[in-house]
């Protein structure tokens, strides 16, 4: 896709706009008690840096006087989401105040939006850019830019919910992780995954919401033609909070060792219910021997076969025989 001069204005207020709420938070009064939160949670300087995190003061006019003083149109900046406007007055006013601002790159590696975390308790916790002519949530992978060389040696992408889980995880030897910008899946950011790698590795919190989404997404993306891999983290952890408390090794040792394929996290799932309930035992192997037919690396299908026939206790040939035969190759 090719920048037009005006998205490039756009990205350039973006790029003057990061560099100055990086300057607040490291080097004025303004920024103290954002940079405390910040390293009181385990966040360093180096990464602070290295990610430009900064902060919109508390002031309503900040970002906007900022920007005039710089010679930069408002009406512009307003398109770029970066400043509101009062519909009725015509006059605009900071969007994003008393927030850690975490730029969001695209995958060319523009400045095009920001996700923002309040700092004073205020909802929503998380304001991100709206819409604009750069800023499309259907096409970023937060974090691709810097990930994709490491995904390409991998052929795999870890997907994460949270972008300061990102942001930790970067501290770490794990660098091949990518987020969405909330949790829907477009059909954009498969085509993107696809060309990318062909293992997809699902890491989201480890509370309902997030074993939801690991459900929800990993069949689409199963069903897209891709390999899908869970971790599952500890109950009530993020990613995030599980670096905090177990450290940079346990985390590069679960991600080594703790990939369950989507199938087996789901007949793990599925399998108090079955046990108990003779109708959902056969609705829930029907589902599962549905999933298998997108699987077409035979040792993988034949390890799946081994792991449920265990743990339904079942023979693993007479379940092989139920799988419908494999799909052809999807995109
Ligand atoms: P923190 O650790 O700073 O509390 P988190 O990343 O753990 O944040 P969650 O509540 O687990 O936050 O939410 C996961 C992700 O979902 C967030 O990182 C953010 O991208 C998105 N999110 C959460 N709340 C909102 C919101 N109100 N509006 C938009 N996105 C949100
Ligand atoms: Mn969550
Ligand atoms: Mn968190
Ligand atoms: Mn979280």
């Amino acid at each position: 896709s090719n920048v037009d001069d005006n998205e490039m204005q756009f990205i350039k207020m973006h790029e003057y706009l990061t560099d100055l709420y990086h300057h607040v938070l490291m080097h004025t009064k303004e920024g103290e008690t954002a940079l405390e939160y910040l390293e009181d949670r385990g966040f360093t300087p180096e990464i602070i840096r290295r990610e430009k995190i900064g902060i919109a003061p508390s002031m309503k006019d900040f970002t906007k006087n900022a920007l005039t003083e710089k010679g930069f149109s408002l009406e512009m900046a307003y398109q770029a989401g970066l400043i509101s406007r009062n519909e009725e007055a015509f006059t605009y006013y900071d969007r994003f105040s008393s927030r850690i601002m975490i730029p969001i790159l695209n995958h060319q590696g523009y400045n095009v939006g920001y996700t923002a975390r309040s700092l004073d308790g205020r909802e929503p916790k998380y304001l991100n850019t709206p819409e604009t002519a750069i800023f499309q949530k259907r096409r970023l992978l937060y974090n691709l830019n810097d990930a994709r060389k490491a995904i390409r040696s991998h052929d795999e992408v870890i997907l994460m919910e949270g972008h300061l889980d990102i942001v930790k995880v970067k501290m770490t030897a794990v660098q091949n992780v990518v987020g969405l910008m909330g949790t829907a899946l477009s059909d954009e950011h498969i085509r993107m995954l696809h060309r990318l790698a062909s293992n997809v590795t699902l890491m989201f919190d480890g509370d309902g919401a997030g074993q939801n989404a690991q459900l929800s997404l990993g069949e689409t993306l199963l069903e897209a033609g891709l390999d899908v891999f869970i971790i599952s983290l500890p109950k009530g952890m993020d990613p995030d909070e599980y670096i905090e408390q177990k450290g940079c090794e346990a985390f590069e040792d679960l991600v080594r060792s703790e990939k369950r394929h989507y199938i087996h996290f789901k007949a793990e799932h599925l399998l108090e219910e079955s046990m108990n309930n003779d109708m959902a035992f056969s609705t829930n192997l029907k589902t599962l021997t549905g999933h298998m037919k997108f699987v077409k690396d035979e040792v993988i299908r034949e390890r799946l076969i081994q792991h449920i026939s265990q743990l339904y206790k079942i023979d693993a040939k007479s379940l092989g025989q139920n799988i419908p035969a494999p799909a052809k190759k999807s995109n």
